[in-house]
């Protein structure tokens, strides 16, 4: 997957770039609550003036569905940006003279029809702002919208810092990894992540199912899963993505032990038992520990292992202890450079955090929608179109 980066632009001296930004950030009361996505623009920025340009950002926030919503303008984040960034940070809305400042934060894309449509027209009025277009906004790379697809076609255009570096380490995991790779993949249904099912057999040398969309696996071939979340229908899907793993060479690893409970709640009466023992009232939360064991030796003869989807019900103590347990095996192995580590998904995150394992994966992606799009091999337009 190639694409051009900030120094393929050359020198900026007066010139200014295009850039668009995650910064749809968690506010409260006017305040932003994390600056995460902000720190995330600053290499860019300070890419960009490395090479003697300033920046205009382009962002979207919320979902205004392509009407002025005041309360969704980017305004009150600009001062939050100005600390983050260290530099004076303007704001203007689109036909405004650029105010002189180094950063100018343009107001919300998705206040325009265009921008979800991918309008030419008005990717047209955001590429007059600059005479480079920088994407840095790989969460937003699965859309084709007006400031992520049609405006890369109008300018010299380039990855920034944080989608470089995003999109390298997607490269070392799924690209061209260094071989075994396994992949977790877990999570609440098989059915919102059926693709990523279908790519991965393809791909990877070892795939640890675990979650509720274990339970369907289980299910498929003939056991009973008692009361557990399950997508009984998905029977037969179940038994095809087995099939082709077999076929791929993809080693499946399901559940040999479970842990079961009668309650949805957390410190809920629990039992270890075979995945084979489980009926009636019982629901299955998480892996035992017995499973456990057996993943965290599959972890150490991989190279290479990408993971998205908890393997239990982990918001729930302790039916977090299988997630954490590989969470940290997994860890230990990237920490000590014998397993390259990516993950991502919006509760992966945050299960690898309350696992205490952020600093030690190579990379977690926070890009949602766009890392599971990638797990499932599709191209992404907004990178597609830095190629
Ligand atoms: P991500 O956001 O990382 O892509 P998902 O949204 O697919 O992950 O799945 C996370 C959810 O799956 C969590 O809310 C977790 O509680 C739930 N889950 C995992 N295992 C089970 C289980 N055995 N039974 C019910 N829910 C489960
Ligand atoms: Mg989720």
């Amino acid at each position: 997957m190639a694409f051009k980066t900030i120094k393929d632009l050359g020198d900026l001296t007066g010139k200014t770039a295009v850039v668009r930004v995650d910064i749809n950030v968690p506010m409260q009361d006017g305040k932003v609550t994390d600056a995460t996505r902000l720190h995330a623009v600053k290499p860019t920025v300070d890419a960009i003036a490395a090479a003697g340009g300033r920046s205009v950002l382009l962002a979207h926030f919320g979902r205004p569905k392509g009407k002025v919503v005041p309360e969704m303008s980017l305004k009150p984040v600009v001062p939050a940006l100005a600390d983050v960034l260290g530099r004076s940070v303007g704001f203007a809305e689109l036909g405004d003279d650029l105010p002189a400042d180094d950063v100018v934060v343009l107001e919300n894309t998705r206040f325009f029809e265009g921008e979800e449509k991918n309008d030419p027209e008005l990717a047209a009025k955001f590429a007059e702002l600059g005479d480079v277009y920088v994407n840095d906004a790989f969460s937003a790379a699965h859309r084709a919208h007006a400031s992520t697809a049609a405006i890369a076609k109008l300018l010299p255009a380039a990855a920034g810092e944080t989608m470089g570096a995003e999109l390298k380490a997607l490269e070392n995991a799924l690209g061209t990894p260094v071989k075994p790779v396994v992949a977790v993949v877990g999570g609440a249904k098989v059915s919102s992540k059926l693709a990523v099912l279908e790519n991965l057999v393809e791909q990877v040398d070892h795939l640890i199912i675990g979650g509720g969309m274990a339970n369907t696996f289980l299910f498929a071939q003939g056991m009973d899963i008692g009361a557990s979340l399950c997508e009984k229908d998905l029977k037969d899907t179940a038994l095809t993505i087995l099939s082709k793993a077999k076929d791929a060479g993809c080693k499946v690893h399901l559940p040999s032990d479970v842990v079961v409970a009668t309650e949805f709640k957390a410190h809920a009466a629990n039992e270890t038992k075979g995945a084979d023992a489980v009926s009636g009232a019982e629901m299955i939360l998480d892996a035992g520990s017995a499973t456990v064991a057996d993943l965290a030796e599959v972890l150490k003869v991989s190279k290479t292992l990408v993971w998205n989807g908890p393997m239990g019900a982990f918001e729930m103590e302790p039916f977090d202890a299988a997630t954490v347990a590989l969470a940290k095996a997994a860890g230990e192995l990237s920490e000590a450079g014998s397993l390259l580590t990516v993950a991502g998904g919006g509760d992966t995150v945050a299960a690898l955090a309350h696992a205490g394992v952020k600093e030690q994966f190579t990379h977690i992606s926070t890009a949602g929608g766009a890392f599971l799009e990638w797990m499932e091999g599709k191209e992404l337009p907004g990178v597609a179109a830095l190629g």
